[in-house]
């Protein structure tokens, strides 16, 4: 199976999968013309949608798609029932799509009800982890966050993380505002500049490569608590992730 990227309203990704034979899965298609126009193009069938969370920008395509292919079956997030879901899926669910088995992660905080899909060696984690980067917490809170955090940092490391935005060149400054020596991130953000300059992309990224990168995935990094000024006796690693979070709100 191969994967493309689909970039529309500027940031947001739209990726499809698809077989030898033309069958084709979309991951959050917040829009439905760029969509149908590549379908057609590429003469591809659509057999099914996932979704990751009830945001317009990862769900307005949804009936325009399945008017064209009513036979789609549309996965998602009970928050996504009235906006086409109708296999509604949640931690610990798996269904088998193109021969290929994926298996649902509750990945709250961005929303409520976020999910993830994962089919080794990729995750589909909608607005979750960013290149360098955390999702926004609309109506979750840190403490799920940063335990969606968890779920993922424990997956392979050579997990391929299909992210739902391009956020990167953003992250990886805050990054290094934060760990300004860290040799990693500069030499990530050195990359992230070539890439943005030539408008390139720069998802997916991997589990390995976020773990030296991502400061949301470094909370036991002494010198975070440093650079936030948070008291060193701090215990919980779900403050500290909680300070950054707030912190990049207002970067
Ligand atoms: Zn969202």
């Amino acid at each position: 199976m191969n994967i493309i990227r689909v970039r529309v309203f500027n940031t947001n990704y739209i990726w499809f999968l698809y077989n030898y034979r033309g069958e084709c899965i979309i991951v959050d298609p917040g829009e439905a013309v760029k969509v149908l126009n590549i379908l057609k193009k590429l003469q591809f069938k659509l057999r099914a949608i996932l979704l990751t969370h009830n945001h317009f920008d990862h769900i307005n395509g949804v009936f325009s798609l399945t008017r064209y292919f009513p036979k789609t079956i549309v996965y998602g997030p009970m928050e996504t029932k009235n906006n086409g879901a109708h296999c509604l899926v949640s931690e610990g669910d798996d269904f088998v799509l193109l021969q290929k088995k994926f298996k649902v992660i509750n990945l709250t905080g961005h929303t409520l009800g976020h999910i993830g899909f994962y089919s080794a060696p990729w995750l589909f984690c909608g607005d979750t982890v960013f290149s360098a980067g955390c999702g926004k917490i609309c109506v979750g809170f840190a403490q799920q966050m940063y335990e969606s955090f968890l779920k993922i940092k424990h997956l392979p490391r050579n997990t391929l993380i299909f992210s739902g935005h391009e956020y990167t060149l953003s992250n990886i400054n805050f990054a290094i505002s934060i760990l300004p020596r860290d040799q990693s991130i500069i030499d990530y953000c050195n990359k992230i500049i070539k890439l943005s300059k030539n408008n390139q992309p720069t998802v997916p990224t991997t589990v390995n490569l976020e773990r030296k990168i991502n400061p949301f995935f470094c909370c036991d990094n002494l010198d975070i608590k440093k650079s936030l000024n948070l008291p060193f006796n701090l215990k919980e690693e779900w403050q500290v992730f909680s300070a950054l979070r707030n912190k990049k709100d207002s970067f």
